[in-house]
């Protein structure tokens, strides 16, 4: 029995295998397995996204756990924006650097008090096409006025912590993977797998 990581993304991969270093169970990617996967990401919330990934996968390894992650940004004076669609906020073509310009863009003139933001990460957990469990993860911030520092990737030069007065992209990278809503959420994984014995 296996837990196939359902991520192509590498840079996730490494963290979340850090972060579950020492569970008894093999951890494997997607890019492990012989059947490759492309998995359209259009439900409405995190929490569908990362049941639809960790299903279709499920189909076909029955025997394996499946875990699959979902995450983005929410701004509160935008209603919970970009949400579902951080990734592809500016458009079609949206790359990191056009969404945050679209974001210091939406909240132009908007005061510090009214900039509340939080990044969020779901992780469904499956096996045998069932929903075993969802784990969430959250960390919240401030939008600041203009983006700084060069790490990480995303919202992070305009994501404030106002506790290390720094964004998240003027983190080394080891401290982000500490504090951020996916290693909270992952954690909590690891947490629920020790509990069940692996
Ligand atoms: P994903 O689908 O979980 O990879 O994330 C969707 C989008 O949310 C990313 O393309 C980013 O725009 C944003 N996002 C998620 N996590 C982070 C983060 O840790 N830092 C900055 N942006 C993030």
């Amino acid at each position: 029995m296996r837990l196939i990581i359902a991520t192509k993304n590498q840079g996730k991969l490494r963290e979340i295998k850090a972060i579950l270093k020492g569970v008894k169970i093999k951890v494997v990617s997607l890019q492990q397995l012989r059947r490759q996967f492309r998995i359209r990401e259009d439900g409405k919330t995190f929490t569908d996204n990362a049941i639809k990934k960790a299903m279709a996968v499920s189909r076909y390894y029955r025997n394996d756990y499946i875990a699959a992650d979902d995450s983005g940004l929410e701004v509160e004076y935008l209603g919970g924006k970009p949400g579902v669609f951080s990734k592809r906020y500016a458009g079609r073509d949206a790359t990191d650097l056009k969404n945050n310009r679209k974001l210091l863009h939406q909240l132009k003139g908007t005061k510090k008090s009214r900039r509340a933001a939080h990044f969020r990460c779901c992780v469904a957990l499956v096996k045998d096409s069932k929903v075993i469990k969802i784990f969430e993860g959250k960390i919240s911030g401030l939008i600041s006025e203009e983006m700084k520092g060069a790490n990480g990737f995303g919202y992070d030069p305009l994501f404030y912590l106002c506790r290390y007065q720094k964004t998240v992209a003027q983190l080394p990278l080891s401290h982000k993977n500490k504090i951020s809503h996916r290693s909270k959420s992952f954690n909590k994984l690891k947490k629920y797998l020790k509990k069940t014995g692996f």
